[in-house]
């Protein structure tokens, strides 16, 4: 597969990323979706495999050169790939010593964000209807009262433009309640 000439003369002819195997893919980089070359990192058949199967390892070290190229896409892609290995030291150390843009950052960062969903404190999804206990006691606001622990709450609602709330029915009075409280039971 060919790639674009603009961004074969950016890159040279070869991936990157690892900068040395011949680049014959264009990927974008979400959530970017249109075709600009700006968008747009020049790889290599085994670091788009890489990729595409969420590989961590040592195929990455590559990255320690990348970061600093010159290009925002290939920083964001670099930052971003650096997260799954980040356990790693010498991952943590180009994490720490990499001076990006904070807009490439969060470039980065995006394919992490919270997606829309309503999770309780050990990750299960909520839905409406669901039941739920409290996993700790909380201060009902404007009563007096404190649901204790184990409470448990039947019926909740999500909150639809907030994912860390729902509301339910405590003590006859809805309540919002922050979903990092409850479990689904
Ligand atoms: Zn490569």
């Amino acid at each position: 597969m060919a790639i674009n000439v603009k961004l074969n003369e950016r890159c040279g002819g070869l991936c990157e990323l690892c900068n040395s195997l011949p680049a014959t893919n264009e990927y974008t980089v979400s959530p970017k979706k249109d075709d600009q070359v700006d968008n747009q990192v020049a790889l290599c058949t085994t670091c788009l495999s890489a990729i595409e199967k969420n590989e961590k390892g040592d195929h990455w070290r590559c990255l320690e050169g990348s970061i600093w190229n010159t290009g925002p896409s290939v920083q964001a892609l670099s930052y971003r790939l650096l997260q799954l290995c980040k356990e790693e030291d010498w991952a943590s150390n180009v994490i720490d010593s990499a001076e990006l843009d904070e807009h490439i950052i969060e470039w980065a960062m995006s394919a992490y964000a919270q997606s829309d969903v309503h999770k309780d404190a050990f990750g299960n999804t909520l839905e409406h209807g669901d039941t739920v206990v409290l996993t700790q006691g909380l201060n009902v606001k404007g009563t007096s009262f404190t649901a204790a622990k184990g409470t448990i709450v039947k019926r909740i609602r999500l909150v639809s433009d907030n994912t860390e709330q729902i509301e339910g029915k405590i003590n006859e009075q809805t309540i919002v309640i922050l979903t990092k409280y409850v479990k689904k039971a």
